[in-house]
């Protein structure tokens, strides 16, 4: 087998402990690797690098595009910028994986049958960071779901599915209220699902999927979710597992892995040679599964589990009754290297397959050509007063192509036969559309009527283009239109 390149970076606090431990298991089971090593962290962070990595490190990860990283200390304030996030962006990591598995009876849980994967959405949402404050009281934050990133995290999702041997992949969005973001990210689901008949699926409203994670984790295996509902969903998993510290993570772009532990660096224990290194052994292992070594990934994996079996536990896990040996990183480590070779007795011994040049992802979908038609315009206005005051005003700077449909408050619909109760903020939403359904609306005609309200001290804080697609609505009605 030829080597990979992989870059290699030992980060700070138990860092540089924990990525020894995982670098000499990965040799001693014969992974096939040629390590690059970069410095990234505390030490760049206080060169004076604000994003904690050097230029010259971003060579070693394009020439290798897999980073296999241990934890680092983010310095607070001063104007520095999170690595992860940085290095996320810039390499277009669009997955975030994350299994949560419980160790009973080893590790104690209550949640004894859990074994799932969250695969999070990483670059899309309300993590665009696109945001406005539109009045004096009125803030927003726009949440972005693209089709090719929806199409991506789905086939992402099956190919994962299948690759790990894992049987259904449960899709949870909150598309009973967000109809055209959430409802898309429902939809390209049930489209790429079509393709992986040999995979179960199932689609589940955030709220309860997240109350079930919580309550009845063993009824899930692959999780595909958006990146905000993703954010929340793992941390509740990884906390029910009852071992946060046991969890390794990945980033996977189109051509690019990041892997890694799901804790920091842990700068109260550094130094003391007690750190456990499982995280990122763990990470190491779906980074073998990434690049086509699923064979030794396998051998690290079953060791790793009966090292955990037989009772060797470093300290955050040792429990009196239920652990063997209390020990630190080295001896933990020398404990899994002695075990290569063998598979756990009572969990469930891994077989990942040796696929060549790792995960890869078929090509997206043709994009399909649509009728788009301008229908109508939502224009935004600060006003404080009463919805039929700011009608009449409005409704003075209307004339015949346009007419105000109805004026939304926070998206609820105020005029026309608006309830007195609805609490009304100053930002208003002003939705005008085509008289009749025959003429395109044109934009020099909203310009005209913006113009005129203009005039009519009526000033416009942002404006939306209204479109039909083959006739279909692109935008909701307001609540109660
Ligand atoms: P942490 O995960 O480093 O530590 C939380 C607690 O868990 C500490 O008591 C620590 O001793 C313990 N712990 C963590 N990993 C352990 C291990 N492998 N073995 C034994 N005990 C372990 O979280 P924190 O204290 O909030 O953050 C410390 C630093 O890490 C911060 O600067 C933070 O920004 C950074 N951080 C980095 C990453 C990353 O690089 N991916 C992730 C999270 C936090």
């Amino acid at each position: 087998m030829t080597k990979t390149p992989i870059t290699v970076a030992r980060g700070d606090g138990i860092g540089p402990e924990i990525m020894d431990a995982t670098l000499q298991i990965l040799e001693a089971a014969g992974a096939q690797l040629d390590i690059e090593e970069i410095e990234i962290g505390e030490a760049v962070y206080k060169r004076g690098i604000k994003n904690g990595i050097e230029d010259s490190a971003w060579d070693s990860l394009r020439r290798t595009r897999v980073f296999l990283k241990a934890p680092i200390t983010t310095p607070q304030g001063g104007g520095f910028k999170s690595l992860n996030v940085t290095v996320r962006k810039s390499l277009g990591l669009f997955a975030n994986v994350r299994p949560c598995v419980s160790y009973h009876p080893f590790v104690r849980t209550n949640h004894p049958k859990m074994d799932l994967v969250i695969i999070r959405e990483n670059e899309e949402d309300l993590y665009g960071g696109i945001e406005y404050r539109q009045s004096r009281d009125v803030m927003a934050s726009l949440k972005v779901i693209t089709r090719p990133g929806t199409e991506r995290i789905m086939r992402y999702a099956f190919e994962y599915a299948r690759a790990n041997n894992r049987k259904k992949v449960t899709c949870m969005s909150k598309d009973n209220i967000m109809k055209i973001s959430d409802g898309l990210f429902h939809r390209v689901f049930d489209e790429i699902a079509a393709d992986y008949p040999d995979i179960e699926n199932e689609h589940m409203i955030i709220d309860i999927g997240t109350a079930k994670v919580a309550n009845r984790p063993d009824l899930f295996d692959v999780i595909v979710t958006t990146n905000l509902y993703g954010d929340i969903i793992s941390d509740v998993a990884a906390e029910v597992t009852g071992s946060v510290g046991l969890g390794g993570s990945s980033n996977i772009g189109l051509d690019f892995g990041m892997f890694e532990a799901v804790h920091g660096s842990a700068p109260d224990i550094a130094g003391k040679g007690i750190a456990n290194p499982s995280g990122l052994i763990l990470g190491s292992i779906m980074m073998l599964t990434h690049i086509g070594q699923g064979g030794v990934a396998a051998k690290i994996h079953n060791a790793w589990l009966k090292t955990i079996e037989y009772g060797i536990h470093t300290g955050e896990i040792y429990r009196k009754g239920i652990s063997k040996e209390n020990v630190g990183t080295a001896d933990f480590t020398k404990a899994v290297i002695e075990r290569l070779g063998q598979e756990p007795e009572t969990l469930p011994v891994k077989f990942y397959p040796d696929v060549e040049g790792g995960l890869k992802l078929p090509p997206l979908k043709p994009a399909v050509e649509v009728k788009k038609e301008r229908v109508g315009v939502d224009i935004g206005i600060n006003f404080d007063g009463k919805p039929d005051e700011l009608a009449a005003k409005v409704n003075a700077c209307v004339n015949d192509n346009l007419k105000l449909q109805m004026i939304s408050n926070r998206g609820t619909k105020v005029w026309p036969a608006g309830q007195p109760e609805t609490f009304c903020a100053d930002n208003w939403r002003l939705r005008f559309m085509r008289d009749g359904d025959s003429q395109e609306v044109k934009t020099s005609q909203v310009i005209a009527l913006m113009d005129r309200m203009n005039k009519a001290d009526l000033n416009f804080t942002k404006s939306v283009m209204l479109y039909n697609y083959d006739g279909q609505p692109g935008f909701t009605v307001a609540q109660g239109e």
